[in-house]
């Protein structure tokens, strides 16, 4: 019998102000067959941040529920606040024969490869320390002492990068959507080896 056709798992983590979301956006314009899940977060919903389309926006309470009722593939704490996956989530998009793209921070993302082996694992790199200060100064969607959090956060994350599978450096948008389209759609050779999804 032939096997039903499954999606497979992405996951894009980087530093706060690397660019991911833009990267993402561009990703889903010139790449089929690709969903996005989204994450719920216990963080306030910044402005033009849209419940159920940007995140799925939680209380502290909820949260912790759907943690203790293990709904959550993975979850974190990040920048002081709680994030996690759904797999009710990930599982419908792999279901459903697309690949899903997760966004998350490096923690999640080492939570995931543990319990899914077969997810690819991609890091978008800053040109420079100097150039993501001055990408998230430009954002403004932080204040100072935020700013300085995600920064110091973010030579953490890096260090972690060396558990991807893949690293794409964000210098030029153009140039890192070539590079991330590439790895994708190499995954999608079908001489790669099976995935999986419990
Ligand atoms: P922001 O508050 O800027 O939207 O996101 C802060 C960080 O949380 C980013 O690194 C983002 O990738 C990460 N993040 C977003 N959703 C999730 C999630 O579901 N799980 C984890 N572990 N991190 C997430």
């Amino acid at each position: 019998m032939t096997p039903i056709a499954k999606g497979r798992l992405f996951v894009i983590s980087g530093p706060s102000g690397v660019g991911k979301g833009t990267l993402r956006k561009a990703l889903f314009k010139s790449v089929q067959g690709l969903e996005y899940s989204v994450s719920c977060t216990t963080r306030e919903p910044r402005n033009r941040e849209i419940d159920g389309v940007d995140y799925q926006f939680i209380d502290l309470d909820h949260f912790k529920d759907l943690v203790k009722e293990g709904r959550f593939l993975e979850w974190a704490e990040v920048h002081g606040n709680f994030y996690g996956t759904l797999k009710e989530n990930v599982k419908r998009i792999l279901e459903s024969g697309r690949d899903a793209i997760l966004e998350i921070d490096v923690q999640g993302a080492l939570q995931v490869k543990e319990s899914e082996p077969g997810a690819v694992l991609i890091f978008i790199m800053p040109p420079s320390e100097k150039e993501l200060r001055s990408r998230l100064k430009r954002r403004g969607t932080e204040k100072e002492e935020d700013l300085r959090n995600r920064i110091s956060g973010s030579r953490d994350e890096m260090l972690l990068s060396a558990r991807y599978d893949h690293l794409v450096v964000n210098d030029d948008l153009g140039r890192a959507l070539e590079s991330l389209r590439k790895i994708i759609e190499g995954y999608r050779d079908p001489q790669r080896s099976p995935k999986s999804f419990s």
